[in-house]
């Protein structure tokens, strides 16, 4: 039997999942309640999907695909920077389109290396891509969303492939949230993303998570699965970062996800590529993206460790299906969470919606805050972030 089940030594939190969300409400609840709290995976590792570690051949990378950390809240960057100090690094995607690599998201660069269209203002890139929109009515699908504000052409060519190949699905299927958030640039910014802080953890995820979880009172044990310590471990409260579904063993069908499988290759060459993630939209080429890490990390190394995504309907639920009958089942579940006395579920599995990092480590702040302020109500404020 478990020596961790014989012990039988009571804790005031179990903490499931040792990611963002678990990861600093253990770190919150140690250091700012005292807490005794026990903190499981079921991975053999910390950090969640943003795990990163030195491979054999020496380079830092991701294992669950690159991680770029960007926000627009001082409070998410003040709280992680007790734990990390920071790379400056502003992602850059390149996509390949009719044999050359244009920026993406699609910016004025994009138009005229497509089109040679000699575009030289804003106002020019604007009144370009007017030209080209096709106004559809009734926006209802991602298909309506994009070809309405670029036309058919660009669609067929950076969206269409792409998202059959990311979600097994055509665009026309799809709600109309997946193409909404991808702007369309007329000027010439080529960074991927526009946040205030953009910036990786200078000596990587992992070790950020070492040390917000070097705390006395935090116990962590990985590869130990909730299921099998639900009914030894005693402990008065649960926090759940795990799937929601699963919680409930399933009681009213699995909340669909799409998965995907990572090739990690390491090249006996300095530099494979021009920038961190060249995205591949054409439904020719089996995979989605493929990104480089050094550009991320900034290592130097006579090597370089790549990886290729290849979307899966098998595998680990990294991306919630956004389709309104799913929503509809995790509603369900989300009532019979709401009705489940000393558990809080909280992260990305147990919401079943995608978050950035940065937009988890909120929600983990802010579920802190609302168990202190029950807590002690007058001093909530001070120690939220403290
Ligand atoms: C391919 C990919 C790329 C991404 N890139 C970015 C990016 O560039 N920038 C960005 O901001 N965000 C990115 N994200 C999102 C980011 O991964 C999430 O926001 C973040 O990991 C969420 O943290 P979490 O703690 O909610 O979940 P997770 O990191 O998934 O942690 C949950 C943990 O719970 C554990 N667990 C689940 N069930 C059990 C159980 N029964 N028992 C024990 N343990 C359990 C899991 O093993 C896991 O480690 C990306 C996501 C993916 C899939």
């Amino acid at each position: 039997m478990n020596a961790l089940l014989n012990a039988r030594k009571r804790y005031d939190y179990l903490v499931v999942g040792a990611g963002f969300a678990g990861s600093i409400l253990a770190e919150r609840l140690a250091s700012q309640h005292g807490a005794a709290v026990l903190l499981v995976d079921r991975r053999p590792h910390i950090g969640g999907n943003a795990y990163d570690e030195v491979n054999s051949d020496g380079i830092l990378y991701h294992k669950y695909g690159p991680h770029i950390f960007h926000t627009n809240s001082e409070q998410v960057v003040e709280y992680l920077s007790q734990f990390t100090e920071w790379r400056p690094y502003e992602h850059r995607v390149l996509a390949q389109a009719r044999g050359q690599l244009v920026p993406i998201p699609i910016n004025r660069t994009t138009l005229n290396m497509l089109f040679d269209a000699k575009l030289e203002t804003d106002e020019d890139a604007a009144a370009f891509l007017a030209s080209r929109a096709e106004p559809v009515e009734d926006i209802r699908t991602s298909e309506d969303v994009v070809v309405n504000a670029v036309g058919r052409e660009l669609y067929e060519l950076f969206f269409r492939g792409y998202t059959r190949k990311q979600w097994d699905l055509d665009p026309s299927e799809l709600d109309k949230q997946v193409t909404s958030r991808i702007p369309t640039r007329t000027n010439t910014d080529d960074r991927y993303f526009t946040d205030s802080f953009q910036a990786m953890p200078r000596d990587g995820y992992t070790a950020m998570f070492k040390r917000m979880l070097a705390h006395p009172l935090i116990e962590v044990r990985t590869g130990v699965d909730f299921r099998d310590v639900r009914d030894e471990v005693e402990a008065d409260h649960i926090i759940y970062t795990g799937p929601i579904d699963e919680y409930f063993d399933f009681r009213f069908g699995k909340l669909p996800y799409r998965s995907l499988k990572f090739d990690h290759r390491t090249i006996e060459q300095e530099q494979f590529q021009p920038v961190g993630t060249v995205n591949y939209p054409s439904p020719d080429v089996p995979y989605t993206r493929i990104s480089e890490y050094k550009h991320l990390t900034g290592q130097q190394a006579p090597r370089t460790t790549i990886t290729y995504e290849y979307p899966s309907a098998e595998g680990d639920p990294y991306y919630p299906i956004p389709r309104e009958e799913n929503q509809q089942l995790f509603k369900r579940y989300e009532a019979l969470a709401d009705e489940t006395e000393g558990v809080t579920f909280v992260g990305r599995l147990a919401t079943y919606r995608y978050y950035n990092m940065d937009q988890i480590v909120g929600q983990a702040l802010a579920t802190f805050r609302r168990m202190h302020e029950k807590r002690e109500p007058a001093k909530a404020a001070a120690v939220a972030v403290a």
